[in-house]
């Protein structure tokens, strides 16, 4: 078969050590010529930011992050780094943090250093994301790619067994959805492939033991792997149904793309053969569905929307909603009856594949 595909890279400096972030951030801060540095940390995560920056002269430390980019939140930091002429914004922290720095860098093209504790994996991309009166609005453009990240899996250690595991099937979901979305590419496939074999090599080493760096290290590296091939893959059907049941019944973030992604690995295994067949070798098992259910067995990984909050009449509505946004590249095609059943069985949390 011939290959033929455009492909888009993304600029970025990925600095990769354990204990080293202190030390990466000086040195990048010297590297760029910053002088008026704002630091952005939730409360959860000053106290790692405030290590990770003990090397360099802090202007501003802000802490007025929430979830899901609120617009106000990011109005308020946007006019708090121009008051204080911010030059270079460094975010520590999870996905929302970053999403915050994102959000500022927006409007005024200010550079971005981003230490992540999580595996979330917006560090990775050029999409942002805000909120205003419920209603989640996303985009892409470069002047929110963060110049620099580094990842140190020292700074995960503190992220609670549960949130990692949930935070981790998050970016294992980037893989997956990779495989088939609508700028899926064999160099996503390739890097969405070795993402998945980190994953699954280092999320059960972070669970069955939290305090170890080495499970930690290949889920970072796993989630870096990952957010850059989602980036240039996009949004595929299992992004597609956890932005709208995220943004419509409030939804925790990585707990749904934890539920959610083995009922859309199911649907669509059987109608992407090479796709699966490469999840499955990743995994190290004879087929994808069984290789996701061994793995969120090993994990004891979130089950069903029923325990976050869902409302079993929101189905219908639900369906109504993802239907119509599901993209034209799925390997299957989507029908009102098969996506009820979907979203049904990840409601109850019925055994996927079966
Ligand atoms: P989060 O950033 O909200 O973090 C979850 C919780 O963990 C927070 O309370 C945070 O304070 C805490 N936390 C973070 N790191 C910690 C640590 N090391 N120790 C202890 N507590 C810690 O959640 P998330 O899952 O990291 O990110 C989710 C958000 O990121 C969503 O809004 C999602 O839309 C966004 N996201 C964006 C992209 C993108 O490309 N733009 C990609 C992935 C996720």
């Amino acid at each position: 078969m011939s290959l033929n595909f455009n492909h888009v890279t993304l600029g970025q400096r990925v600095l990769f050590g354990s204990g080293k972030a202190a030390e990466n951030l000086a040195a990048e801060v010297e590297r760029l010529g910053a002088r008026t540095v704002m630091v952005i940390a939730s409360a959860a995560e000053e106290q790692i930011a405030r290590d990770v920056a003990a090397g360099i002269d802090v202007a501003l430390q802000y802490d007025d992050v929430a979830p899901h980019v609120p617009l106000d939140k990011a109005e308020k930091a946007r006019a708090a780094a121009a008051a204080s002429r911010v030059d270079l914004l460094v975010c520590v922290g999870g996905g929302s943090t970053t999403g915050l720095a994102k959000a500022i860098a927006l409007t005024s093209g200010l550079p971005i250093i981003a230490v992540p504790t999580t595996y979330a994996g917006s560090e990775a991309t050029n999409v942002w994301g805000l909120t205003e009166s419920s209603r989640k609005t996303t985009g892409t453009d470069d002047r929110v790619l963060p110049v620099t990240v580094i990842y140190d899996a020292e700074l995960t250690l503190s992220l609670p067994a549960e949130l990692s595991v949930a935070s981790g099937l998050n970016a294992l979901a980037h893989c997956v959805d990779s495989m088939w979305a609508p700028r899926a590419d064999p160099i996503n496939s390739a890097l969405a492939a070795e993402g998945i074999r980190a994953l699954s090599e280092g999320l059960p080493a972070v669970k069955a033991d939290p305090s170890g760096v080495e499970g930690r290290e290949q889920a970072l590296y796993g989630a870096y792997l990952s957010a850059v091939a989602f980036s240039s893959a996009g949004s595929g059907m299992h992004h597609k149904i956890c932005h709208v049941l995220g943004g419509a019944y409030n939804l925790p973030h990585a707990q749904t793309h934890a539920t959610v992604l083995p009922y859309v690995l199911a649907f669509n295994a059987p109608h992407a053969p090479e796709a699966a067949a490469r999840i499955a070798a990743a995994f190290g098992t004879a087929d994808a569905v069984t290789g996701l259910n061994r793995l969120r067995d090993v994990l004891d990984a979130p089950k069903a929307l029923k325990d976050y909050g869902m409302a079993e009449e929101a189905i219908g509505e639900a369906v109504g909603l993802i239907l119509p946004v599901i993209p034209a590249s799925n390997p299957k095609q989507a029908t009102a009856e098969n996506l009820t059943e979907l979203i049904r069985a990840a409601y109850f949390g019925t055994t996927p594949g079966l």
